[in-house]
């Protein structure tokens, strides 16, 4: 059955924001994918994706680091129903050796789109008294790790703007929830993984295997596609009353 929804996946070319978003294809949603730029990948991803479900699959391309772009976006899209700020980034140095740009530019991806996309997103889903918003934050959200001072800063300020939001749409029928994954192999952290190995001279596999041994008791990545499954649940009617929480993903890890 077709849900006649929208849902808008930032930052789904790659990793959890693509499972994520070919969990709502398969699920017959129409689907938005978004990154920087429009390439031969992003063709190949919605013809992918439209093979999955019987619904509309678009790509737009924006960088979500710029409001304005966001702006160009939010206002070029059909309404959205579902909202899933997911795209980030990470850089990872010691505070007084992190550079500011980079600073900002964390900040400005990973929390500030968030802002401007649900500010632009809750008129329509006000008006018809129905919607969802789910910030993929992160176990950086609820705990810190040395080194990732913007990253920790931007996922920490993530779940309180998630809470806001919810408490300000807390009588409609829109909940704003956050996902907060531990360690999820994708490009994001295959790139941290091999940082480790060029330091150590250790293949990926073991430093793959060194950094869930580290903090993720279940030793084991989550993967794009639960992060997918826990989205498409939170957008249920059983998940209604589910709104202002953190839904934490980390094999243990924040359990320690
Ligand atoms: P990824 O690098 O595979 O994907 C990032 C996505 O964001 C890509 O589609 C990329 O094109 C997009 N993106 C990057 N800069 C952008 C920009 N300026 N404008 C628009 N899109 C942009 O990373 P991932 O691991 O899939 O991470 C996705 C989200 O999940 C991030 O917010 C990340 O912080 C979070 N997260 C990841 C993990 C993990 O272990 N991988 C754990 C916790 C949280």
């Amino acid at each position: 059955m077709k849900p006649n929804k929208t849902v808008l996946v930032t930052g789904s070319t790659s990793g959890i924001g693509l499972g994520i978003a070919r969990v709502f294809a398969h699920a017959n949603y129409n689907v938005v994918l978004n990154g920087r730029t429009k390439s031969t990948l992003t063709e190949k991803l919605c013809h992918e994706l439209d093979q999955l479900g019987n619904a509309s699959v678009q790509f737009y391309p924006a960088d979500l680091s710029k409001p304005d772009d966001i702006d160009h976006m939010m206002s070029a899209l059909p309404a959205i129903d579902i909202l899933v700020n997911n795209a980030g980034m990470q850089h990872v140095s010691p505070i007084e050796d992190f550079q500011t740009e980079k600073w900002d530019l964390i900040l400005a991806l990973n929390l500030s789109a968030a802002f401007h996309t649900t500010r632009m997103a809750l008129p329509h889903m006000r008006e018809q008294n129905w919607g969802r918003i789910i910030n993929v934050s992160s176990v950086h959200g609820q705990i810190a790790s040395p080194q990732k001072s913007a990253y920790v800063a931007a996922k920490h300020g993530l779940i309180g703007l998630t809470k806001v939001c919810a408490l300000e749409t807390a009588e409609t029928g829109i909940t704003a929830n956050a996902l907060c994954p531990g360690w999820v192999l994708t490009p994001l952290v295959e790139e941290q993984i091999r940082l480790r190995a060029e330091r150590s001279g250790r293949t990926m596999e073991k430093e793959s295997q060194a950094l869930l041994a580290e903090k993720q008791p279940s030793k084991t990545f989550a993967t794009p596609k639960q992060l997918g499954e826990t989205c498409l649940f939170l957008s249920s009617d059983a998940a209604s009353q589910i709104t202002g929480t953190s839904l934490t993903m980390d094999g243990g890890w924040t359990a320690l």
